[in-house]
């Protein structure tokens, strides 16, 4: 027999169960199809940070704005999430060093001069005040730029976390489930098909299948949305002697302090297809450069390396709105690296989208017309009446 869901959800991912959970607090009965474990791809070999201030990024930019947007919601996010599961998603107000090339502080003051103007607490450190903030950097770094309000968590606890979260509120995870086809009635669809052979029929969809949304996209809706894989590989080592206290960006990498004395060495970034894959060189590149920052780290013991995929799109950006030539079709994909900072708007952002017919401004920029496609006008949502 067909089971009747208000909302079906593809991909149990961070973005996933973050639009799941937003929308069962909107009271919509969802449900998120997996087709393998929930969590276990990019979303849980994340680093987790809430870094949206690129050195010298321009502060009207509106990916700029939209990351703000996501990560003004963690903080009461956060809470809100550990209350109602009693896990923890290991929130830490850590504050980030971004380190700058010698020769620009002049423009560094004016942009942080800029943050500052709006409530975003920034500094310029050069020389002793550098090495004071942070001893077991190099002396080779001259300058840096202090960005106290960018936070992290850890991301297999928040992914964890939202997926909990999602159920305790009455959403349904569905794990090893491959849907193969849609049915469709004009411009809607309206029941999923899975590989067992069962029929979900649904009111909307949301597709929210990170690196693999491209492929779904095109094999189930005939989309053409450029969304591709981008591996990206980590390494957890110990602190060094003198632990390091804020998130270093530098080389290219970074270095995250974790609970527990732990350092994660952040990431590569390797186009090689849908396996995620560690390498010796891609190892070697990252710890190269966490040397070259922390000398303490000379000889340091690597505890773990991982890999995950990343959603990627051609200008880095998220694609949110509606499915060019469906009506009731939702694209929450193309997080890139910022899939973790960005759940929290995502969710919100598609949960109004399903449930009011509209984005939220600050989401609006991302639609996947940027990439030539036109998009529907707007997005209807027919809820299903589930005692019928
Ligand atoms: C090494 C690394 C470090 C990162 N660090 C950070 C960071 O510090 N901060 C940050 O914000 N972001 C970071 N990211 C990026 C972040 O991990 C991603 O942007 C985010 O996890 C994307 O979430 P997602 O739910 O879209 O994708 P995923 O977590 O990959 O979930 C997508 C799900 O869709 C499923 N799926 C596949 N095919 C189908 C199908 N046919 N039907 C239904 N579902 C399907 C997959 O199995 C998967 O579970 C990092 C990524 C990597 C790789």
């Amino acid at each position: 027999m067909a089971q009747a869901i208000d909302v079906v959800i593809l991909g149990g991912g961070v973005v996933g169960c973050s639009v799941a959970y937003q929308l069962r607090r909107r009271g919509v009965t969802v449900m998120v199809l997996e087709p393998g474990a929930i969590g276990a791809q990019a979303s849980s070999a994340a680093t987790g940070l809430l870094s949206p201030y690129k050195l010298l990024g321009k502060p009207d930019d509106p990916y700029l704005a939209l990351q703000r947007a996501s990560l003004a919601l963690f903080p009461g996010l956060a809470v809100e999430l550990e209350e109602l599961t009693g896990l923890s998603v290991d929130y830490h107000q850590t504050g980030c060093i971004r380190l700058a090339r010698i020769g620009q502080a002049g423009r560094l003051e004016a942009w942080a001069a800029t943050w500052r103007s709006h409530g975003v607490e920034m500094a310029v450190l050069q020389g002793e005040e550098l090495a004071c903030v942070e001893p077991a950097l190099s002396r080779a770094y001259q300058m840096g730029v202090s960005i106290a309000c960018e936070p992290q968590v850890l991301a297999p606890a928040y992914m964890a976390t939202v997926a909990r979260a999602a159920v305790l509120c009455g959403a349904r995870l569905v794990a090893d489930c491959q849907v193969v086809a849609v049915d469709r009635d004009g411009s809607r669809v309206v029941a999923v098909r899975t590989a067992e052979g069962g029929v979900i029929a649904c009111g909307s969809l949301v597709l929210a299948a990170g690196a693999w949304s491209g492929l779904v996209g095109h094999e189930l809706l005939g989309l053409r949305l450029p969304v591709t894989p981008a591996n990206g590989q980590s390494l957890q080592v110990r602190q060094p002697g003198r632990a390091l206290s804020h998130i270093l960006f530098g080389e290219g990498i970074y270095l995250a302090p974790k609970t527990g004395g732990r350092l994660y060495v952040g990431a590569t970034h390797e186009e090689i297809g849908f396996t995620p894959t560690v390498t010796a060189e891609g190892t070697a590149r990252l710890l190269n450069a966490a040397r070259l920052l922390v000398p303490g780290l000379d000889g340091c013991v690597v505890e773990r390396s991982w890999a995950g995929l990343r959603p990627a799109t051609p200008d880095r950006r998220p694609v949110l709105g509606t499915a060019p030539g469906w009506e009731n079709v939702a694209l929450a994909c193309g997080h890139n690296s910022f899939g973790v900072l960005l759940s929290a708007i995502t969710g919100t952002a598609i949960a109004d989208l399903v449930t009011s017919g509209s984005l939220p401004d600050v989401a609006r920029p991302f639609g996947l017309a940027r990439f030539g496609s036109s998009s529907s006008a707007c997005y209807t949502n027919r809820r299903h009446d589930l005692s019928a």
